[in-house]
C-alpha cells in the first residue's frame, strides 16, 4: 500500500510567543509549495493554532484533546472545538502525555472521540526500553491492542500509528533507532495489526517513526524502515533543521 508521505511537526510547548509561532508557521507554509509529494501536519500548542494556515499540503494538528464534546471540564479542549478551528490531525498518547498519567484506556477513548469528529488520530506507541530479549515486542502488542480496542475495520483505516520508542526521543541522530531495527519493529506492528484486522487493512494503516529524526538519518530510516513518514519533535522547531527532513521524505521513492 502506498501512502502520501507525511511529516508531523510536534512543537510541544514551544515557542513562547505567538509572533515566533506565526513566523515559523508562515515559513513552513511557504516552503511547502515546493514539496512534490510530502504533506505536513503542524501541531503547535493549542493557543497558537491560528499561527498555522492550513493549505493543500499543510494540515493543522493538535497535540492533545479531551474525550468529551463539551461540559464542565476545566482547562480541557474538546474534539468539536479543535475541528471547528480547522484541526484535522490530533496526536494522542504521546509518551510525554503518558508520563503525565494518560493510559491506553484514555488513549482509546480520545482516539474514538477524534474519529467521531471526522479528524485523524495519530496514535503514539513505543517502548521505554529496547531490550535484547524482545520483551518490548509484547509491550507494543499490548499497547496496540488496548489503544485500538473496540475500533471497527472502518475506524482503523482512518488512523495513523506513530511508533516512537521512548528511549530514542530527544537525542542526537546517532541515538535514534537504527533503520534495520525500525524495519523489524514495523513488520512486527503490521503482524499485530494483521491478526486484529486482516492483512489488507493492516497494510493500509500508515506507520510513522518518531525519535531523534534529523537530516543525517531521515533518508535511511525512510528507505529501510518501510514507514510512511516521521513525527518530529525538536528538529521541527526551526526551518534549518526541519526542512531537510521533509525534503528527504519528499524525494523518497518507494
Ligand atoms: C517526539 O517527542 O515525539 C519526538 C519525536 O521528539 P524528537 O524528534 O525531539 O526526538
Amino acid at each position: 500500500m502506498k501512502f502520501r508521505p507525511l511529516v508531523v511537526a510536534n512543537w510541544k510547548m514551544n515557542p513562547t510567543s505567538l509572533k515566533e509561532a506565526a513566523l515559523l508557521g508562515k515559513s513552513l507554509s511557504k516552503l511547502s509549495l515546493s514539496f512534490k509529494k510530502a504533506n505536513l501536519v503542524i501541531a503547535p500548542p493549542t493557543i497558537y493554532l491560528s499561527a498555522v494556515k492550513p493549505s493543500k499540503k499543510v494540515f493543522l494538528g493538535a497535540q492533545n484533546v479531551f474525550w468529551d464534546k463539551s461540559g464542565a471540564y476545566t482547562g480541557e479542549i474538546s474534539p468539536v472545538q479543535l475541528s471547528e478551528r480547522g484541526v484535522s490531525y490530533v496526536i494522542v498518547g504521546h509518551s510525554e502525555r503518558r508520563a503525565l498519567g494518560e493510559d491506553d484506556f484514555l488513549v482509546n477513548k480520545k482516539a474514538r472521540a477524534i474519529l467521531a469528529e471526522g479528524m485523524t488520530p495519530i496514535i503514539c506507541i513505543g517502548e521505554l526500553e529496547h531490550d535484547s530479549q524482545g520483551k518490548y515486542l509484547a509491550f507494543l502488542s499490548n499497547q496496540i491492542k488496548s489503544s485500538l480496542k473496540g475500533m471497527s475495520k472502518s475506524d482503523i483505516t482512518k488512523i495513523i500509528l506513530a511508533y516512537e520508542p521512548i528511549w530514542a526521543i530527544g537525542k542526537d541522530a546517532k541515538s535514534a533507532m537504527e533503520a534495520n531495527d525500525l524495519h523489524e519493529t514495523v513488520l512486527y506492528i503490521q503482524k499485530v495489526l494483521s491478526e486484529l484486522y486482516g492483512r489488507a487493512v493492516a497494510h493500509s494503516i500508515p506507520i510513522l517513526y518518531g525519535g531523534s529524526v534529523k537530516e543525517e538519518n531521515a533518508e535511511s530510516l525512510m528507505r529501510e524502515g518501510a514507514i510512511a513518514g516521521f513525527l518530529v519533535g525538536g528538529a521541527s522547531l526551526s526551518v534549518k533543521t526541519f526542512v531537510p527532513i521533509v525534503k528527504a521524505v519528499d524525494s523518497f521513492r518507494s
